[in-house]
């Protein structure tokens, strides 16, 4: 059975099926599974009021009593997996495996919060004057409105909620309405780790109306959003208006350059196992691929075996390695820039259609031959499709690789030092990965550059966001 949702809010679940809000459904057959309670204007005024009060005094907690929340709040997570990760499964729509792997994944994350939020030093300054002493000292920021999105919607949200809650902040975060489950989970989580009331909240509710509510009050400091760049642009600007700090994780259009020196046949299976992730949900795909000439027919060849060995249907089935797009309106988008890209001269060699009758399916697909002006090589596809072209030098490579305002990750395939070296240098991305993909470990940071965003969640960089500095000098 799929859970009852609700608000979170001062250490209340607030919700009921009688009250206003919306259908949560199951991507892989289109029905209704649960009912997604909104919070009312009063509501989310009493979630600013909490998280505020509860500032107070989360600000000067001890980092060792922060730690010993988060690390907590992770072990009850590795408990709960099973159970998140098949209600992410039923709402989001991705294999279980994936689900239930993303919930373990993020417990680490919650750990490594829960480590390093100790180690958020300051430092001493040498003064000019014997009498002087001078520190650095680095605060929390004040109350944060945080929005992550479905495609991970556990571990996005907790990437967030473990880094604000472990720097001495307070949240509120409005999780995705249409995967909403692993949002719920984790406020019973902090709830049962005896997080005091008002530290983290959660509402539901029209995403505009929330967000606007949430940014244009004074009691917020800070806005940090996980989702496309059109919508992170208008809440990066509303929070500008207010001279408020954002963090920004934003779409990605991630380039693949396989050389001719590159082990072909295992670039093409880690490839094909990247691009279906997630059904290409993921803002790190892989979604523009270079082949250089020497290889582009024995790539092709061996990335289409994959691609189409992959086994597509329900999350909760055995053997399911790739579950349907998230909801119709991706599989609208995903069908118009493969239609595009077709009457633009390119060849679908795999896929390229809906799959079954019920539910939000789309085949894995590739389209070889895809010129550059074509509209899936400028904007992310965010499905399970991946676009071929040739390419001849790198220099030629590189330019076309960075042609487009996304920065986000990228994907190189070569044998060569020198080769490794100079891709790694001229990308404009904020994530090079070399001959595999290494990519969202707690201990390293993830974000990306140019459209694809601001500042990095993971690595010791996590707090950075979270923190504002204070320059003391006392004589
Ligand atoms: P969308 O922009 O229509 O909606 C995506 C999410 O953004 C929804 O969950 C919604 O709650 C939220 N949202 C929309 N308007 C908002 C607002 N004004 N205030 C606060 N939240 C708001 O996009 P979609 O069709 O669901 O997803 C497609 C695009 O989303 C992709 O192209 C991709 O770029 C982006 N996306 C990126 C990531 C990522 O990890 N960076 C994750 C999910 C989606």
């Amino acid at each position: 059975m799929y859970p009852e949702l609700f608000n979170y809010i001062d250490g209340q679940f607030v919700g009921g099926r009688d009250r206003d809000g919306q259908a949560v459904f199951d991507p892989a057959t289109g029905e209704t599974i649960g009912h997604l309670p909104w919070a009312s204007r009063d509501e989310l005024d009493h979630a600013l009021d909490a998280a505020g009060r509860a500032f107070e005094h989360w600000r000067s907690s001890s980092p060792m009593v922060r730690a010993e929340v988060l690390r907590k709040v992770a072990a009850l997570t590795r408990q709960r997996a099973d159970d998140i990760g098949r209600n992410i499964t039923l709402d989001n729509g991705k294999p279980v495996a994936e689900a239930v792997a993303e919930v373990m994944n993020s417990a680490e994350h919650i750990e490594w919060s829960a480590e390093e939020c100790r180690r958020i030093y300051g430092r001493v300054v040498p003064s000019r004057d014997p009498q002087v002493r001078q520190l650095v000292v680095r605060e929390p920021v004040g109350v944060c409105a945080a929005f992550s999105p479905w495609n991970f919607p556990f571990s996005q949200a907790v990437k967030k909620v473990a880094a604000a809650i472990g720097a001495g902040c307070t949240v509120i975060l409005k999780g995705p309405e249409e995967s909403p489950s692993a949002i719920v989970a984790l406020a019973r989580l902090f709830h049962d780790a005896g997080l005091p009331a008002g530290v983290f909240n959660i509402v539901w509710g029209r995403p505009a109306d929330v967000s606007r509510h949430l940014i244009e009050s004074p009691i917020v400091r800070k806005v940090s959003f996980t989702g496309s760049v059109p919508v992170g642009k208008q809440l990066a600007a509303m929070a500008g208006a207010h001279m408020k700090r954002v963090s920004m994780e934003l779409g990605g259009h991630s380039p693949v350059i396989v050389c001719d020196d590159a082990d072909v046949d295992q670039a093409a299976i880690l490839l094909s196992r990247y691009k279906v992730r997630n059904a290409g949900q993921v803002c790190v795909s892989p979604s523009r691929f270079y082949v250089q000439s020497g290889v582009y027919e024995q790539f092709v060849a061996r990335f289409k075996a994959a691609i189409d060995g992959v086994k597509v249907g329900h999350g909760l089935d055995e053997g399911t390695q790739m579950g349907p797009l998230v909801h119709e309106r991706r599989r609208a988008a995903v069908t118009e820039l493969v239609d595009d890209a077709v009457s633009h001269g390119g060849e679908v060699l795999s896929g390229g259609t809906s799959v079954g009758e019920k539910g939000f399916f789309y085949a894995p697909t590739i389209i070889a031959g895809v010129p550059d002006q074509a509209r899936i090589m400028n904007e992310e596809p965010f499905g399970p499709v991946a676009p071929l072209t040739r390419f001849d030098d790198l220099d030629e490579v590189l330019r076309r690789a960075n042609s487009v305002p996304y920065g986000l990750a990228s994907y190189v395939f070569t044998t060569s030092i020198k080769n490794a070296t100079h891709l790694s240098n001229g990308l404009e991305v904020g994530m090079v990965n070399i001959n595999h993909s290494g990519m969202a470990h707690p201990e390293l940071p993830f974000g990306g550059v140019k459209d694809s965003g601001v500042g990095s969640e993971g690595g010791t960089e996590t707090f950075d966001s979270y923190l504002v500095t204070k320059m003391i000098s006392q004589i």
